[in-house]
């Protein structure tokens, strides 16, 4: 049996970013992937990073702040998450970024979206970050992955401690060990049927999206060693998808963070678009046959932003995915809604718009705090259909801010570490853009310090 610093399992962000920081301080790692890839759900995902206070901000004369940065995030999670873990991410974000851009992941530009105040949606291409991450473990020769190598279950020493990971290889169950600690980085359960019907059956209709490996193993190998569970019951999905979705596939807009409104079949807004695109989904779940519409106007239109994996308008209309029409008329026949319904339904929110008051659902910003809605006057008209995808699970194994897991009692669980999406308690009851792969490098390489200073022994 071979025997290890530390083992990882999983190779997507939270995995990659403890690989390279634990193989930099010289410890000697294995990292196993269930997959015969690297990269899980972070290479799918739209790449956006939530981070304060950066150099590109500056550049853009952008003002903000680590605490302006926590500030909506404790109000986008309900107060409900946990501040300890709030605070860790605070004092690690833009460190963090440093580190990502001193091991060549480039950012390439900024965007405000869901629960900013400001543009603070960093933008990375997911599989150029991965790739860099993994350039840098292929100099370390102190880092080992093994493909196509799933973690099974985990075991305990004589004295407790969480230390030998048993695994699939070539078709055989293997053991390895690992002295410091074990950390689990195996993402969420977006592709686990079984997982999703007991814990999220309100998203029985939604879309699938996310790593084919992402099946919550590592919730159920810490469950059986007492690990708590966290944020289970606020499980939502991503509105803003065409139907067609699937994968790798951009068909993702989000044009109600621009000025678009959302109607259902019957022509009739039913929300106030600037608020998560979480709980958009929980209100698009709710309209008859679940079927909405995001409808916009040439001046929403214009503010696409060409290559942004949400903002790419000109994309959708490429892919023949947006209805396009003169007027009003034509788009409520394209889409098969009251044309009176419709009217009535933009001409009241315009005259919200101009007198500064939706009278209906409250909208008073693009998204979250950040920017001015505008009347949807100008045409040409634009609908795209839109629904709901399961993307991340972002729930599950509670820990403290050294990425230790935890027992009911909050007692860390020796040896037994967790990162990224399989974990729970940071985002609370809702969701900021960013905020996911954001936590995945800060806590990836938290729980690498953490598993280092503990210095524990087999
Ligand atoms: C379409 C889409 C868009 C998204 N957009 C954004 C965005 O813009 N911003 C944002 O912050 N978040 C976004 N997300 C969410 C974000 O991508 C994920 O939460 C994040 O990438 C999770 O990183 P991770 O390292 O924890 O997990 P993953 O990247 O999913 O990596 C987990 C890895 O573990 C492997 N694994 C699983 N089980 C085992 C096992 N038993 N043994 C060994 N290996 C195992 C998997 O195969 C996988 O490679 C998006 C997600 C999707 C699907």
């Amino acid at each position: 049996m071979k025997s290890y610093d530390l083992i990882i399992l999983g190779g997507g962000l939270a995995g990659m970013s403890a690989a390279v920081e634990a193989g930099e301080q010289g410890l000697n790692i294995l990292l196993l992937e269930k997959q015969d890839e690297l990269g899980g759900s972070t290479v799918l995902s739209s790449g956006y990073m939530a981070f304060a206070g950066t150099d590109m901000q500056e550049k853009a004369g952008i003002i903000d702040s680590t605490e302006s940065l926590l500030a909506d995030m404790t109000e986008v999670g309900g107060r409900i998450n946990n501040q300890t873990l709030i605070a860790e991410y605070g004092r690690h974000q833009l460190e963090t970024y440093q580190w990502l851009v001193d091991h060549d992941v480039e950012f390439r530009s900024l965007e405000a979206v869901s629960g900013h105040s400001v543009p603070r949606g960093h933008i990375i291409d997911p599989h150029q970050a991965i790739q860099s991450l993994y350039k840098r473990v292929k100099q370390l020769a102190n880092v080992t992955i093994y493909f196509n190598a799933p973690a099974k279950r985990l075991l305990k020493n004589a004295e407790g401690r969480i230390n030998t990971v048993l695994y699939e290889a070539d078709g055989e169950v293997k053991k390895a060990i690992a002295s410091k600690g074990i950390l689990i980085a195996s993402g969420g359960f977006a592709k686990s049927e079984e997982l999703l019907s007991q814990f999220a059956p309100q998203l029985k209709g939604a879309l699938r999206i996310g790593g084919a490996g992402n099946q919550g193993d590592g919730i159920r190998m810490a469950w059986e060693h007492g690990a708590w569970v966290k944020d289970l019951p606020y499980l939502n999905g991503t509105y803003g998808f065409h139907p067609s979705a699937a994968g790798k596939l951009k068909s993702q807009g989000l044009a109600f963070y621009k000025g678009a409104i959302m109607v259902n079949q019957l022509g009739k807004r039913f929300v106030n678009e600037s608020i998560s695109y979480k709980l958009l989904g929980k209100a698009a779940f709710d309209q008859p046959e679940q079927i909405s519409y995001q409808v916009w106007d040439q001046t929403v239109m214009d503010k696409g932003v060409l290559d942004d994996p949400l903002y790419d308008f000109e994309l959708l209309k490429k892919r023949r995915l947006l209805y396009k029409a003169d007027n009003l008329e034509e788009l409520a026949d394209c889409i098969d809604v009251p044309v009176e319904v419709l009217e009535e339904t933009i001409s009241r929110y315009n005259q919200g718009v101009q007198n500064g008051e939706d009278p209906d659902f409250g909208r008073k910003t693009l998204t979250h705090n950040y920017g001015k809605p505008t009347a949807l006057e100008k045409a040409p008209f634009y609908a795209f259909e839109s629904t709901v995808a399961m993307l991340a699970t972002y729930a599950g194994v509670s820990v403290n801010a050294n990425a230790q897991v935890v027992n009911p009692y909050g007692e860390p669980i020796p040896g037994l570490y967790a990162a990224g999406e399989v974990t729970g308690g940071f985002h609370g009851a809702g969701y900021m853009t960013g905020s996911s792969l954001g936590k995945a490098a800060v806590f990836g390489r938290i729980a690498v310090q953490a598993a280092v200073s503990e210095n524990a022994v087999v």
